[in-house]
């Protein structure tokens, strides 16, 4: 799949089926919404392996569905507009792309083409998914912009792509007080 016209064509039958009741800003909202973080790798689509539809869910992608400071400033972004607190999932997966990041051959030769930091580079691979969701689990925890008011709870998760089933590794956890 690589045709836009044919996404596009999608898009036709979308706009001719939604009901475009669910696409209007809400004039209530819930208290509480969920928020999906997750890979940008094309097998890793949460409409798809937790059929997320339309007004149910925020989603956010990058490449290893990986906590950093623009994810931070999107959720808080969110929460605030919306006035809403987020129930955060991460989620990794096998198979991770960014996997070759541990290499350091290959990521001399990114960072060098990128002008990336090799050490931020180095801390951006996924080779134990189970690992590092349960690192950004409390990296979010962590941060200071993440209030109860803000941020309802955070869980982490493993999508294996071997079965296609999600494990969770950290169940949901709220932040402390502050
Ligand atoms: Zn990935």
């Amino acid at each position: 799949m690589s045709d836009l016209n044919e996404f596009l064509k999608r898009n036709q039958a979308f706009a001719a089926n939604i009901d475009l009741a669910r696409l209007a800003m809400p004039t209530s909202m819930p208290e509480r919404l969920p928020l999906v973080l997750t890979c940008a790798d094309p097998r890793v689509e949460p409409a798809g392996f937790l059929g997320i539809g339309t007004g149910d869910a925020g989603v956010l992608r990058n490449t290893g569905g990986r906590v950093d400071g623009r994810v931070i400033e999107d959720i808080a972004y969110l929460a605030v507009r919306l006035g809403v607190r987020m129930d955060v999932a991460i989620v990794h997966h096998t198979q991770c792309g960014t996997g070759l990041l541990a290499d350091p051959a290959f990521r001399r030769s990114f960072a060098a083409r990128t002008g990336g930091d090799d050490t931020v580079l180095a801390e951006r691979a996924v080779t134990d998914p189970a690992a590092t969701v349960r690192r950004d689990v409390e990296k979010l925890l962590a941060d200071p912009l993440m209030t109860s008011e803000i941020l309802a709870s955070v869980s982490g998760h493993v999508l294996r792509l071997e079965t296609g089933l999600v494990e969770t590794v950290v169940e949901s956890v709220m932040p402390a007080n502050r």
